[in-house]
């Protein structure tokens, strides 16, 4: 199977693979040996001596919801698409956009249709009373 990434991501060991193997025009090479940027990275979970680290990993990453807490296999992996600044940072060290609690779809939503409030004074603008 492949490698995927935390639930409902759709990124994968082999999605990195197809992008690499596609042709960039910009650097005529297939992207593998260009330098454009990739798309993300899949990185694996911190192992057992990072035990906290760990830990909130596999907390951000697992359902809210789950019976079942998930535990990270040796082959699972992460993609950098989660961490807020694009890879584990000292500032950013744990994954925080993670798709995995379902709200990554709704969390996208414009706020566009956001509703202004509206206040009615009585009194008009620049009225001073000294
Ligand atoms: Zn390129
Ligand atoms: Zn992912």
């Amino acid at each position: 199977m492949a490698n995927w990434c935390v639930i409902n991501c759709s990124n994968s060991y082999y999605k990195l693979q197809r992008w690499m193997q596609s042709f960039c025009e910009v650097h005529n090479s297939t992207k593998e040996h260009c330098s454009c940027q990739k798309p993300f990275d899949l990185l694996p979970f911190p192992n057992e001596k990072q035990a906290d680290t760990r830990k909130t990993w596999i907390r951000n990453v697992n359902r809210n919801d789950s019976q079942n807490v998930w535990i990270p296999k040796s082959h699972s992996r992460i993609c950098t698409v989660h961490f807020a600044d694009g890879k584990p940072t000292l500032k950013n060290p744990y994954p925080t956009l993670v798709v995995g609690h379902n709200d990554l779809k709704t969390a996208r939503k414009p706020s566009q249709n956001r509703k202004k409030h509206r206040y009615f004074k009585n009194s008009g603008p620049g009225h001073h009373s000294s």
